[in-house]
């Protein structure tokens, strides 16, 4: 049976992807033990974070003035440490919705938090492009993909000041020139593995100039040292990372996953834009390749859409709480003809409803 996950996060991941984490988990690399009951300091591990960091490095083609962490406690928990590492007095922030205004409200409890733009006013459907960042503030936050409204960043402002970049529902999509981050964070769950893990990339050099006296599991400088095993680390998360990150670059890395994700979406987006039953309420130039929303143009239809899709084995298009609508997201491990799927399902919805 096929079934077709558009789930938010946690979210669909390679197949081939999933059958080998499990295997590891029943029997490690033929060694009799499970993943789950080897040290995270032996060898056989140690080699895995090895891999995955260089991995990382390969496939966003960074070198060695970054260093790569794979940490505990979500993106949630980079809203703090980002200030508590990296805030003297002032910071910049986007607020492009509701993972920006987590970000935001974090800040404010480590000094002056200077909003350069608030899509707020116009429901965050679109994000401005010509907004100035001060000179005098440590860094300028944004968040590249905004996973609940559907919004994505596609040009990134040139500045000297260091860049902090909360990536967690579009990393590993799309080609960038990744040298313009001085900071990216990602919590694993939507694109690259299970829950429980944040790749953190830094450029070595902006972690001089700190003064304060950060407890020890909130210094990005501690886990450099340590090799992202201060503590015990999320071993499966890790080890599937390293996984999603041996299919992207068999697949041929990030242009051919931008490419693919590219088609998707406009695929999906044609159809809502065509179909007399559905809109997306998005600016078109800033409209999500990873999360893409819409709704009823026609509320009192919404039962009956929801008993189309949900007897074809759709899962996962129900709006997030604060939004409402549909969202479809179409990370790199969904597959083309689960959107083609999903076309069809919309197009024959309109056939019977339309009016
Ligand atoms: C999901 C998400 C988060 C929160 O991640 P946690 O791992 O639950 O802390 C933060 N930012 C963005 C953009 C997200 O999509």
């Amino acid at each position: 049976m096929i079934i077709h996950n558009f789930n938010a996060g946690p979210s669909i991941l390679p197949k081939e992807v999933i059958i080998k984490s499990a295997q590891s988990v029943i029997d490690f690399n033929g060694s009799g033990l499970s993943l789950l009951e080897i040290s995270h300091r032996s060898i056989d591990f140690l080699e895995i974070i090895e891999k995955t960091t260089c991995l990382v490095k390969r496939v966003m083609n960074l070198n060695d003035d970054y260093a790569i962490l794979f940490l505990q406690g979500g993106a949630t928990l980079q809203f703090s440490m980002v200030p508590y590492n990296l805030m003297d007095k002032e910071a910049a922030y986007l607020d492009t919705g509701f993972w920006s205004i987590n970000a935001i409200k974090e800040a404010k409890k480590f000094g002056k938090v200077n909003i350069l733009f608030s899509g707020k006013e116009n429901q965050y459907t679109y994000i401005l492009k010509n907004y100035k960042i001060p000179h005098n503030v440590d860094y300028f936050h944004c968040t590249s993909n905004n996973t609940i409204v559907g919004t994505q960043m596609k040009i990134f402002p040139k500045t000297s000041v260091p860049i902090i970049c909360d990536m967690s529902s579009d990393i590993f999509s799309r080609k960038l020139n990744f040298y313009q981050f001085s900071l990216i964070y990602a919590s694993a769950q939507k694109n690259v593995s299970s829950a429980g893990m944040t790749i953190v990339i830094i450029k070595k050099n902006i972690l001089k100039t700190t003064k304060k006296n950060i407890p020890s599991y909130m210094d990005y400088q501690i886990h450099i040292q340590n090799k992202s095993i201060l503590n015990t680390p999320n071993v499966f998360s890790i080890y599937t990372s390293m996984l999603t990150l041996e299919w992207i670059e068999n697949k041929g890395g990030l242009s051919i996953l931008e490419k693919e994700n590219k088609n998707k979406a406009k695929l999906l987006y044609d159809e809502i834009d065509k179909n007399s039953l559905f809109e997306n309420k998005i600016h078109k130039e800033d409209r999500s390749n990873m999360n893409v929303s819409f709704f009823l143009k026609e509320k009192k239809l919404e039962k009956e859409f929801n008993k189309m899709w949900k007897k074809e084995n759709i899962i996962g298009l129900d709006g997030h709480r604060f939004f409402g609508g549909y969202r479809a997201s179409i990370y790199n491990a969904l597959p083309l003809k689960s959107v083609q799927f999903l076309i069809e399902i919309m197009k024959e919805f309109e056939r019977k409803f339309s009016s």
